[in-house]
């Protein structure tokens, strides 16, 4: 008898200390639909500071119509965030992917990070200039590395093994967006499926003007991204230095963890540390009942929505004409 917990404890030490490819084909089995009826939120961001173009209102509505029809059938949550910065990114009227703004020498750099609130397990890149989606990219660093944050050229070398698309400076610079000075628009999305699993996702082109090399708090993950199925999924947009610096996304997960408060109050105690360090922004947030909060410093506009089960967008700062 006395075997058996040896056994045990062999087997359960060997499961503990299998290479993360092993994990990794587990968790991606289990990305079968799923059967629960869960509530379901799907809440999405186009930046802060600035109200929404007709054309980026319509592309708010349609990815949070095509997220709802997703998650209703089964989706899973983190599949659907990285969709929803997917479609963000490939329209070419925000700040990343495809409208990335510009670095002070006129190229572009971006960035982005998704995070699954089952395993705290997260992908993040940065300093990308040749990648055409971010977050697939974030995503895959997740699932097929050992590796949780890759920037640059080892970055890119990684979307060509894993065969991502790839594209050449002018497929950023050429967008007639682009021609405007400043560019707001880093886009986000945070979701809760129909198990119960929460996800975040962000993707930008960070600030422009900013120095090549600068990177900001979307693909920093306990900054601008962060998914806890205990606490909530959030997604933020703003000043990167000052979200780092107040760890935001992070500070809101801790404190549903940590106290009795509710996310309203997480979100507000950490914006407010964000003003305090004279920041401003913004983020979009669920929790694993499915409240939303969108908040903002000083009342800031920040095109956004969000969707539950009944499938009614509600959408603030993006007027549909
Ligand atoms: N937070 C982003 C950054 O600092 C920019 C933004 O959200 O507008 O890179």
């Amino acid at each position: 008898m006395k075997g058996l917990p040896f056994l045990l404890s062999v087997l359960l030490s060997a499961c503990a200390a299998a290479p993360r490819k092993d994990r990794e084909v587990a968790s991606l089995k289990t990305e079968t639909p799923c059967q629960a009826r869960a509530k379901l939120v799907l809440a999405i961001h186009g930046g802060v500071g600035y109200v929404a173009s007709e054309a980026q209102a319509r592309a708010l509505a349609d990815v949070l119509q095509g997220g709802h029809a997703r998650l209703a059938q089964g989706a899973r949550a983190l599949d659907v965030v990285q969709w929803a910065n997917e479609q963000m990114e490939d329209s070419g009227i925000f700040n990343a992917g495809k409208g990335g703004t510009r670095t002070n020498q006129g190229t572009v750099e971006l960035d982005a990070s998704i995070m699954d609130g089952r395993d705290l397990d997260a992908g993040a890149v940065a300093s990308l200039k040749d990648v055409k989606n971010p977050i697939r990219l974030a995503r895959m660093v997740k699932d097929r590395t050992p590796h949780v944050f890759m920037v640059g050229p080892g970055a890119s070398a990684k979307a060509r093994e894993f065969k991502l698309e790839t594209v050449t400076p002018d497929y950023f610079t050429a967008s007639a967006e682009k021609k405007s000075e400043s560019s707001p628009g880093t886009v986000g999305a945070v979701a809760l499926d129909r198990c119960g699993d929460l996800a975040a996702g962000t993707s930008t082109g960070g600030l422009f003007g900013k120095a090549p090399g600068r990177v900001g708090d979307s693909p920093v993950i306990g900054a601008g991204t962060y998914a806890n199925n205990k606490t909530a999924a959030i997604s933020a947009t703003g000043e990167g230095e000052k979200f780092i610096r107040a760890n935001v996304a992070g500070r809101i997960s801790n404190i549903l963890e940590y106290t009795r408060e509710n996310l309203s109050f997480a979100v507000r105690e950490s914006l407010n540390q964000v003003e305090a360090i004279k920041g401003s922004g913004g983020l979009i947030s669920v929790d694993r009942q499915g409240e939303v909060v969108i908040a903002t410093t000083q009342k800031e506009p920040m095109p956004s929505g969000f969707v539950r089960e009944d499938g009614k967008l509600v959408l603030q700062d993006a007027a549909l004409k």
